[in-house]
């Protein structure tokens, strides 16, 4: 079917970036994927080719102009590989981009933000603590000022590229409990009173670190902070609407490749003397699947639609982001029964991609609360 919104430089953005991950990165994620590590010189080739620069400004080596269409390409075809830790440790720079470029001092962006556009430097998102992710509002992470310095306490966990990030973007508390109080900060991993401990083995994501941070009297100058003291809370929520439909476009590429691997699989397996492909029970477990896919497509076309008007559908963004992992989450399974045993097997993509599920529902605002906030939108 025909895509309205299509055009030629979407089209171009796009067969670049899949030239590049089906030759530079899908051969080898598996390996990655169970080293633990992508190589630097894939960040570096990706921001050559101006991966991470949508809607940064071309002076940080952005590309002067920003796209929606064009981020959930590069998320879709970097979540085609199959393996969502190779993408996870690849595109976690691209959520502190907006917050650095927008809020941090004019010294701090000249001095880093080229290097993270340019995949020379890393840089991660700290929010969630120890005592919990989904209620940002309570975070307990403090930031006192103290003369020309800020000295924060307290410490953030399950933090992407946490063990490789040279900056942090972290939110902390600056005033009283509650939305208002809480502050953006940029923090060095050099600072005094830093220090980070890797999260131990996980379900997936395996070629991404998460780690642990420690705020101990870290002091930091006055001028990190990001933003207007106190005022935090609204940059963290604004930050998440380009994670959440990130994550949605990441969730239709896994998709696509678990129904593309089915689809092969099936016309190749034979049982009880025929194709698998020609049992009608197969049959209609991938036309679900595709129906499931073009559904979220067709609604994130929309929404992007709406973001290029100038709108934030943050409903719709909530209600995207739970109906993309439900999405996922059934046709990871379906996948998995089409192939069999052959499915279960280490180095199968699906294997990989069944075990990704899980990290998408949770992460980046739960099924949970993304219902909580989609019913809060709509005025309930
Ligand atoms: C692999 C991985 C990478 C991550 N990377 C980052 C990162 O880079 N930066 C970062 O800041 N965070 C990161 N996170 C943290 C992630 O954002 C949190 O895990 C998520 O927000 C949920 O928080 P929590 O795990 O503390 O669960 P909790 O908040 O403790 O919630 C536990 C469960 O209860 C449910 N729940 C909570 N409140 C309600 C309610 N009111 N009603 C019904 N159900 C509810 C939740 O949906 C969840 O299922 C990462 C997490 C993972 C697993």
């Amino acid at each position: 079917m025909k895509k309205p919104f299509e055009n030629e430089e979407r089209s171009a953005f796009r067969e670049t970036i899949r030239n590049f991950i089906d030759t530079e990165i899908r051969p080898f994620a598996h390996d990655w994927d169970e080293a633990g590590v992508v190589p630097r010189s894939i960040y570096e080739k990706l921001g050559e080719l101006g991966a991470f620069g949508l809607g940064i400004d071309e002076k940080y080596g952005g590309l002067g102009f920003d796209d929606p269409f064009m981020r959930v390409i590069f998320s879709e075809e970097m979540a085609r590989c199959g393996y969502g830790g190779v993408s996870a440790a690849t595109c976690v720079r691209s959520i502190t981009l907006e917050p650095l470029q927008r809020l941090a001092a004019p010294e701090i962006r000249d001095r880093v933000l080229k290097d993270i556009v340019m995949g020379k430097k890393d840089s991660s998102l700290a929010i969630t603590e120890p005592g919990g992710g989904s209620d940002v509002a309570r975070l307990k992470t403090t930031a006192k000022r103290d003369g020309n310095h800020f000295v924060l306490n307290g410490s953030k966990t399950f933090i992407t590229g946490g063990m490789d990030s040279d900056y942090f973007v972290v939110g902390a508390r600056t005033g009283g409990p509650g939305l208002t109080g809480i502050s953006l900060f940029f923090v060095d991993k050099d600072a005094p009173g830093f220090s980070r401990t890797p999260l131990g083995k996980k379900m997936g994501w395996w070629a991404s670190n998460q780690a642990t941070l420690y705020f101990d009297d870290c002091r930091v100058p006055a001028t990190n902070l990001m933003g207007q003291e106190d005022y935090g809370f609204l940059a963290i929520v604004n930050n998440f609407n380009n994670e959440r439909l990130g994550m949605a476009a990441q969730c239709v590429g896994m998709m696509k490749a678990a129904l593309e691997d089915s689809i092969a699989w099936a016309q190749e397996r034979e049982t009880f003397g025929k194709p698998l492909i020609k049992h009608q029970v197969i049959r209609h477990k991938i036309a679900n699947m595709s129906a499931k896919i073009d559904m979220i497509e067709s609604y994130i076309a929309t929404i992007c639609w709406n973001i290029e008007q100038g709108e934030t559908p943050v409903a719709e963004l909530s209600k995207l982001k739970f109906s993309s992992t439900k999405a996922l989450e059934y046709v990871a399974s379906e996948a998995m029964q089409i192939l069999g045993g052959a499915g279960y097997l280490r180095g199968c993509r699906i294997e990989c991609i069944y075990r990704e599920v899980k990290v998408m529902a949770i992460g980046g605002g739960s099924e949970e609360v993304m219902r909580d906030l989609a019913v809060n939108q709509m005025g309930l």
